[in-house]
């Protein structure tokens, strides 16, 4: 199922709409992570999160996001660019517990203490870095909270990733609603109490509605246009000469001490992607960490 994001806009409110559907990117990463259908549930509400905020980027920046609670699944960081592209990494992704599960549910996998730590690199010196407390354990209320707190956007935030009793992802998807510098605060209000009273976003796309659908029902009565529709895609950044350059980063001592094991191994934490450099490669790397020091 191609999972895509649909970008909106209420000219006269001042009210910007992101939607989208990440199904089936969401199943790829969480295959390549080999993850139990609880671990699957967290990274549909990470991915989705992650998708969302790389729709506010502009070209080439990035944006990685960390969540780090209490729960069983641990550390959780999901990451896009402005293009779409999506990767993720669960600390523990086969945690075992039964299905089916719905938004509390992941809160309890994620956690309720903890912290929420985004990192935009928005292709100035600095990597932005911000870091907030997580109120619900809920990637898309303590992401609420981070656009208020950390970046002053009064938002709207909801994500959905159902996982029915056999174990498998019903759908996967989210929306975000946020307020421009000039917007009108008491219609994001009143779309906010609209999002309230409807079934929740996992279940309209369960139901097979489409993102523009939600946002058609969200933004009903109100004069808005699509701006922009594209795919969502998994992607990871990892390549053999970068993990090439984190070998050449060690000190010579431990090239000679991966020597006598015969090969170095490099595993890739996000799609589990392997190098290996033999004996060869490895005197190589040595000549080369030997010359340039
Ligand atoms: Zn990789």
């Amino acid at each position: 199922m191609e999972s895509y994001l649909v970008r909106a806009l209420a000219k006269k409110h001042g009210i910007r709409g992101i939607a989208c559907l990440t199904t089936g990117v969401v199943e790829e990463i969480a295959q390549r992570l080999d993850a139990s259908p609880a671990a699957r549930a967290a990274l549909g509400y990470g991915l989705t999160a992650a998708a969302l905020l790389g729709a506010l980027l502009k070209v080439q920046q990035h944006i990685a996001v960390k969540f780090e609670g209490d729960g069983p699944l641990g550390k959780m960081i999901v990451e896009s660019d402005s293009y779409g592209h999506l990767r993720g990494y669960v600390a523990q992704p086969s945690i075992a517990l039964a299905p089916p599960f719905t938004a509390n549910d992941v809160a309890a996998i994620v956690g309720q203490h903890g912290t929420l730590t985004v990192v935009k690199d928005l292709k100035v010196k600095e990597l932005y870095r911000s870091v907030v407390p997580l109120q619900t354990g809920r990637p898309d209320t303590d992401l609420t909270y981070y656009l208020m707190m950390s970046e002053q956007v009064p938002s709207v935030v909801e994500i959905g990733a159902p996982i029915d009793a056999q174990g498998m992802l019903r759908a996967a998807g989210g929306l975000l609603l946020q307020l421009l510098p000039d917007g009108d605060l008491v219609a994001l209000q009143q779309m906010a109490e609209r999002l309230d009273d409807l079934p929740p976003v996992g279940e309209m796309l369960a139901d097979g509605e489409s993102p523009q659908d939600v946002l058609d029902t969200l933004f009903s009565g109100q004069d808005y246009e699509i701006l922009e529709t594209h795919p969502l895609r998994f992607r990871c950044t990892c390549s053999r000469e970068r993990s090439r350059q984190a070998l050449k980063l060690l000190d010579s001592s431990e090239i000679v001490k991966l020597l006598s094991k015969g090969e170095a191994v490099i595993d890739c934490h996000f799609c589990r992607e392997r190098y290996v450099f033999d004996r060869h490669d490895l005197l190589t790397i040595l000549d080369e960490i030997r010359t340039e020091s």
